[in-house]
């Protein structure tokens, strides 16, 4: 199969339509004119690349702009490759992520130039374009690149994953992942060319690039591009009613920061249809404390490898009835439930997700290991539990890798912290398993307190009124903060690390 970049037919059919609007200066393109300037940095790219690469590989460092944008369609258009990066990393993290990946060209914003110059030495051949103006600039003169028919199997992006669980995995997304993961999620979230989307969440992770951009550019919507999050300033762009926006996008944290804010006033948000949720536990008490101003927080599950997997309907009835729910498979995207011993699960019990079908990755960059050990007979194993209900709704447990055994029972540290997190004086948790004599493993839970008065016990004795005994943590330390990745994920194993190191 070979495929041609979608907004070349989205030019075509409707060139004056409104594509992409940048709220911090304005800047808006038509789909004529954001399709001109996918060609011209094509073109560009083409005469400034080194020659002899078959798929060149373009990393970008900034944040989210029109000109971001313009880069990866660019990309797309000549059939290299767009590599974002994470501009919360250190310089020595981005440059673990630079030897890695290899880029012969770097785009990076002024903002982030220091911090890239700190990356040491960078492996040549290379360019480096600095500052969106100075990359906009060169696209002036350039000559326009048609756009041509492409295998589909061309890597378009290496997307890298949030490090959760350890060092970042480069994810290769092809032409036809890209395509189907955005197809997926226009089905589940119903994006459509009358929608209006916000982008405020990082274009380095695949919620921002692929559902949001992707979907929103393919279906013929109107991107709104954000460089940051502040739940005032947001809240006032989903209250723009000369924007009009239908859909927003946010991780669990910038949902209850955007309620918790002085200036939420849930009667103002007149053309949004859902907040949707993803890439970390949604708890049921935030979701209906939403419902009572009602709004929908939909929930949706998904991973830089596969994009969006399962996803909530836009149904509030549906979401209030089923409130931990992540909904049902998304069309495009097959899936089964592992049982430990290699059966399916069945209804009602918990197996790990298995993925199979066009949104799926091939595997991992330079990861042969890796990709090697992620996949059985063309299956990807995420990692992570799944469970199904009677009614066929799905839920998530929690990851393989932070389930722990107590007393022979199954412990879902994601259940633990929902609970610890409802008591007043906790602002942060994180639970983990550690070896334990007695039971096999315990609980040990990571507290970031938020009045200095409290007391372990009050944490345990919270626990104990709320939890089954085997549940229950045995420890409780409090932290001043949790490690947590640019998503807001615990990262655990720094946690069970630092645990072994002082407490072995
Ligand atoms: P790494 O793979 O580097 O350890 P990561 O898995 O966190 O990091 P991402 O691909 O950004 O990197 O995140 C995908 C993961 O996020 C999923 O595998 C899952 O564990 C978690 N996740 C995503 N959506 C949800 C959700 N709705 N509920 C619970 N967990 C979710
Ligand atoms: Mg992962």
């Amino acid at each position: 199969l070979e495929t041609d970049d979608p907004l070349v037919f989205r030019a075509k059919v409707s060139p004056n339509r409104p594509a992409v609007i940048e709220v911090a200066t304005g800047r808006h393109l038509s789909y004529g004119e954001l399709n001109e300037l996918a060609s011209r940095c094509a073109g560009w790219l083409a005469k400034v690349l080194p020659g002899g690469e078959d798929h060149p590989r373009i990393a970008y460092l900034g944040r989210n702009s029109i000109a971001e944008i313009i880069a990866c369609l660019g990309c797309q258009r000549l059939g290299a490759v767009f590599v974002p990066l994470n501009w919360r990393l250190s310089a020595t993290e981005l440059q673990q992520i630079l030897a890695d990946c290899r880029p012969h060209m770097l785009i990076v914003d002024r903002e982030f130039s220091e911090i890239a110059g700190e990356t040491g030495p960078l492996l040549p051949p290379q360019l480096i374009v600095e500052g969106e103006a100075g990359f906009l600039a060169r696209l002036q003169g350039a000559r326009p690149r048609a756009g041509g028919r492409i295998a589909a199997d061309t890597p378009c992006i290496i997307l890298y994953t949030s490090g959760t669980t350890g060092t970042p995995k480069g994810v290769i997304i092809t032409r036809r992942n890209a395509f189907f993961s955005a197809i997926n999620f226009a089905l589940v979230g119903e994006v459509t060319s009358q929608s209006v989307t916000l982008c405020d969440l990082p274009l380095f992770h695949t919620i921002g690039i692929i559902a949001i951009a992707r979907t929103t550019l393919l279906m013929g919507g109107r991107l709104v591009i954000s460089d940051r999050f502040q739940p005032g300033r947001t809240l006032s762009v989903l209250g723009d009613t000369a924007l009009g926006i239908t859909h927003y996008f946010a991780i669990p944290q910038m949902a209850s920061a955007l309620r918790a804010s002085p200036h939420w006033n849930p009667a103002a948000l007149k053309a949004l249809k859902a907040i949707f949720i993803g890439g970390a536990p949604l708890s049921p008490a935030l979701i209906e404390s939403f419902l009572e101003d009602g709004v929908a927080l939909v929930n949706g599950y998904g991973m830089s490898e596969a994009g969006t997997v399962l996803h909530m309907p836009l149904d509030k009835d549906l979401i209030s009835a089923h409130p931990g729910s992540v909904g049902f498979a998304a069309p495009l995207t097959e899936i089964r439930l592992m049982a430990s011993d290699g059966t399916d699960a069945a209804d009602g019990d918990v197996g790990e997700i298995w993925l199979r079908g066009p949104a799926v990755t091939p595997g991992y960059w330079n990861k042969p290991k890796e990709t090697a050990s992620a996949f059985v007979d063309g299956w990807y194993r995420t990692g992570d539990l799944g469970r199904r209900d009677e009614t066929g709704l799905l839920y998530i447990p929690d990851r393989l890798k932070d389930m722990y055994i107590s007393g022979g029972e199954n412990v879902f540290p994601a259940e633990v912290e929902a609970v610890i997190a409802t008591h007043p004086a906790v602002r942060d948790v994180a639970v983990i398993g550690i070896p334990d004599p007695r039971w096999g493993e315990s609980g040990v839970a990571f507290v970031v307190p938020a009045s200095p008065e409290v007391l372990a016990e009050d944490i345990l004795s919270h626990c104990a009124a709320r939890l089954a005994t085997y549940k229950r943590p045995l420890r409780v330390i409090f932290l001043e903060a949790i490690p947590r990745t640019a998503s807001g994920k615990a990262q655990k194993h720094i946690l069970r690390q630092s645990h072994t190191d002082t407490d072995p």
